[in-house]
């Protein structure tokens, strides 16, 4: 079987901290529909809604998606249970049941989501619930706060009906074992087919909605949060304009608001395309060693154009659009010269 790898290796300097993720692009090729030519924005000229659009490859969560919108469900419901399809997938090492642990063994999980309201549920550092995404929506419906963090997250998930249960499944388990052995805490390269799940969707009313759900980066500080389950920065929405959500270095998208970023300039009149590009490309002029990790964004307007874009190559994305699901190869920023 032929796989294609992208793997970064990065450094948190800053934190005395030396992590590494692997922003690996292309899964299986056999579990790919079809990967097409780099992608601009997806514009017929026609009504491209409903759709549905998330990071990497992912079928299932796309094709699940699809069906919840098909329903006639919102498209808060679609973007719920399509990443939970990644989140119950124990072979995928980067998100909820399955995920790779902190340096000390503990899979902590961190996931939000945004509605057509502009309303906002997260919980971060949240351990023993391998669906963080419906507990960030019940944060969002059930309680006066936006975020949770750790205990306090995962007591209100118990108190609201969610079954604790052990996350750490013996593969990734395996893998912190060696890492720990060989890496001695030092960076490691780490394999994975794809990485946080990000997933913008718009219902047939052309009402959007977002999630973003993650374990972040492998053997991270204990207590370490990225960018996922930040609004603004892993994912945001605006029912007026569109939505946007980010994959990658989390302390990078962090650092420049990206999600909220290519919302704004949609606002101004960009397409998802060109707002994908510019927040890439505001990213690289902040950060000096941009070549030693990766990000990406997707993106999507009202109208159901997207755009997708990153620093290094073999970032992909999968949108369900006009009957079809299929996987793209985003276009990104480092070619060479
Ligand atoms: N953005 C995630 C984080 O920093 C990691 C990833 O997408 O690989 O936690």
């Amino acid at each position: 079987m032929k796989r294609r790898k992208f793997i970064q290796n990065t450094i948190l300097s800053g934190l005395g901290l030396s992590v590494a993720t692997a922003l690996t692009a292309c899964a299986d090729e056999t579990k790919m529909t079809t990967i097409t030519d780099e992608t601009k924005a997806v514009s017929t000229g026609k009504p491209v809604i409903p759709m549905v659009i998330a990071t990497w490859n992912v079928p299932n969560a796309t094709k699940k998606a699809w069906e919840v919108l098909q329903a006639g469900k919102s498209a808060l419901d679609a973007v719920e249970q399509g990443v939970m399809v990644e989140e119950a997938d124990v072979n995928n090492q980067s998100v909820g049941k399955g995920g790779l642990p902190d340096r000390d063994g503990n899979v902590t999980l961190d996931a939000c989501i945004m509605n057509k309201e502009g309303n906002y549920g997260a919980v971060v550092c949240i351990e023993n619930i391998k669906h963080p995404i419906s507990v960030a929506r019940k944060v969002m419906e059930d309680t006066p706060h936006v975020l949770l963090a750790g205990n306090g997250a995962k007591q209100f998930a118990i108190e609201s009906g969610f079954t604790p249960e052990n996350l750490l499944t013996e593969a990734s388990k395996k893998a912190w074992e060696e890492w720990k052995v060989k890496s001695e805490y030092k960076p490691v390269i780490n394999v994975e087919n794809h990485d946080t799940i990000g997933m913008l969707a718009i219902d047939k009313n052309g009402d959007i909605s977002g999630a973003c759900t993650t374990s972040g980066l492998s053997y991270k500080m204990q207590g370490r949060v990225g960018d996922s389950a930040i609004i603004g920065s892993g994912l945001f929405i605006d029912n007026e304009i569109g939505g946007a959500t980010a994959t990658g270095m989390g302390e990078e998208v962090l650092k420049t608001v990206g999600s909220f970023l290519i919302v704004e300039l949609m606002r101004q009149g960009k397409s998802p395309q060109e707002a994908c590009e510019e927040a890439v490309q505001r990213v690289v002029k902040k950060s000096p060693n941009y070549k030693d990790f990766q990000v990406g964004y997707i993106a999507v307007n009202k109208q159901g154009e997207t755009g997708a874009y990153c620093i290094h190559e073999w970032f992909n994305y999968t949108t369900y659009q006009n009957d079809e699901n299929k996987n793209h190869k985003a276009d990104y920023y480092d070619k060479k010269k």
